[in-house]
């Protein structure tokens, strides 16, 4: 494939080769062929009419935290979006968010505003684009239930502003993964709270997640989806593989639903203790554990 379409024209930036492990929370992850950074719609939209000209595979990334990505990298091009597309505008109890914005970021405007609604997914390292991709969740709370509008760019390359319900949300799914869209803008629906209970929530919400997770490594969150009826963490803490390890992976003795990288894993070490609780969560509990991180390069 030549990429090198993309040094002549109106894209944003563009770097070849550029390391995933960069641009991922897990710190994992050899080359792309090409990371395209757009700084405005116009320059996402042109990004996208080259990659359908052409035919190149793609994938937009937000904050990179969902994703385990192959040492070998990525035959394809990675649109992330750059530094502007991270503005956030509060009207009233309505909260517009570009796709790039951190949601930690999102909840800090809206909590200073007097807005609740927004504690419960506060502490999740993604942007607001990757957050309702994923129908991302804490605590009882998700994305679908703040969400108001998402406007995003389809593969006939219009820009459409879908309704709550119209993103088909369900746990850890959204309309973006079944069409391929791109979010750039949210618009959520907040409400005017009590301010001391808000940051109360807030704050015990950040410690819970301060003294259950494993922050202080490399990681992608939770790797495995809940299965119905079970909590994967307690499953595998059950069939004994607390600290469970292959070479620098291993199942957190924090949180055993964590696979952390304990410094310089490889994606393979990740993925044996991956396929490792899977065969023995299936041949103690004939339960199957489906991974929540998308792995990007490599067959789990
Ligand atoms: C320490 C830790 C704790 C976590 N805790 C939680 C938790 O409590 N709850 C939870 O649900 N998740 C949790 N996660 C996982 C992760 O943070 C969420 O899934 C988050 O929503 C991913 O957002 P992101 O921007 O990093 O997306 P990425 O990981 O970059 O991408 C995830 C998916 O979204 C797509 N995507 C991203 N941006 C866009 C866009 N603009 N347009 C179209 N598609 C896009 C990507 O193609 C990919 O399919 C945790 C992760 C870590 C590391």
């Amino acid at each position: 494939m030549d990429y090198k379409i993309f040094e002549n024209g109106d894209y944003g930036e563009v770097r070849f080769s550029e390391e995933m492990k960069n641009h991922t929370t897990f710190e994992i992850g050899g080359p792309c062929d090409v990371m395209i950074i757009p700084e405005n719609k116009e320059q996402v939209l042109n990004t996208l009419k080259t990659i359908k000209e052409h035919d190149f595979s793609y994938m937009v990334i937000g904050n990179g935290s969902n994703l385990l990505v192959s040492d070998k990298g990525l035959r394809m091009a990675i649109i992330k979006l750059g530094e502007a597309f991270s503005q956030i505008k509060i009207e009233g109890e309505k909260v517009y968010a570009q796709a790039g914005a951190e949601l930690a970021e999102v909840a800090k405007a809206s909590i200073e505003e007097g807005l609740a609604g927004m504690e419960y997914v506060s502490g999740i390292p993604g942007n607001i684009g990757g957050a309702v991709t994923m129908n991302a969740g804490a605590y009882g709370g998700e994305m679908k239930d703040i969400v108001e509008t998402v406007t995003c760019l389809g593969q006939d390359l219009e820009i459409r502003t879908y309704t709550n319900e119209d993103m088909h949300f369900s746990y850890r799914h959204s309309r973006v993964q079944e069409e391929n869209l791109i979010v750039l803008e949210v618009e959520l629906a907040l409400e005017k709270g009590n301010q001391e209970e808000i940051d109360e929530l807030y704050h015990s919400l950040t410690q819970r997640r301060e003294e259950k997770q494993p922050l202080e490594y490399a990681s992608a969150g939770s790797t495995f989806k809940r299965p119905e009826g079970y909590y994967a963490g307690k499953l595998i803490d059950d069939a004994g593989l607390r600290g469970y390890k292959h070479n620098n992976a291993m199942v957190s003795e924090k949180h055993c639903g964590f696979v952390i990288n304990t410094g310089g894993a490889a994606c393979d070490d990740v993925l044996y203790v991956i396929r490792h609780i899977q065969k023995e969560i299936y041949d103690k509990y004939r339960v199957k554990l489906q991974t929540e991180v998308k792995i990007l390069g490599e067959e789990i």
